[in-house]
């Protein structure tokens, strides 16, 4: 199936009329690149900053003057991350499964396939798989001083079972 698509590209790269690769652009034409699912490790999530089984995969950074990373992340049920920030915010788009948010302060909100969370800047927060339920989301963060997160302490398990407990609605 790969070896077929790509002798697709060669063939439509090959017809693609000669203005359209105009030589003055070929220095600044951007690249495309695409991270086949299951060709990048994936990467356990460090238990200083998640709780439970967390896995990280396709994750990409790209270079200054662009700021944008991310990755795939999946949680194991009842799994979570620690409470952290984004220094220019974070965007939460949800694949599979239910899942919490909690800002600091706040009830947690509960989410679902098909969901985008925005978290703002600098808003101390957690995200993760609610307790019956593995949830993956692709998670998008700009960086700031090559800096895209800054974490704090983990969610006690009692902090977790009051989030889910008391969530809003
Ligand atoms: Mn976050």
């Amino acid at each position: 199936m790969r070896r077929v698509s790509k002798v697709a590209m060669a063939i439509g790269v090959a017809c693609l009329p000669i203005s359209a690769v105009a030589s003055d652009d070929k220095a600044t034409l951007p690249g495309v690149s695409v991270i086949h699912k299951g060709s990048t490790e994936k990467l356990p999530g460090a238990a200083a900053n998640f709780t439970g089984t967390v896995t990280v995969e396709g994750r990409f950074q790209r270079d200054a003057p662009a700021r944008i990373g991310g990755g795939t992340v999946t949680f194991a049920a009842g799994a979570h991350t620690a409470w952290h920030t984004h220094p220019l915010g974070q965007t939460l788009v949800v694949t599979r499964g239910h899942g919490y948010v909690q800002q600091w302060g706040q009830p947690a909100e509960r989410f679902g396939p098909g969901d985008v969370v925005w978290i703002g800047p600098g808003v101390k927060h957690w995200h993760g798989a609610g307790p019956d339920e593995a949830m993956t989301h692709v998670a998008l963060a700009e960086s700031n001083n090559g800096q895209s997160v800054t974490w704090n302490e983990l969610v006690s398990d009692a902090e977790y079972a009051e989030a889910v407990r008391n969530q809003a609605r």
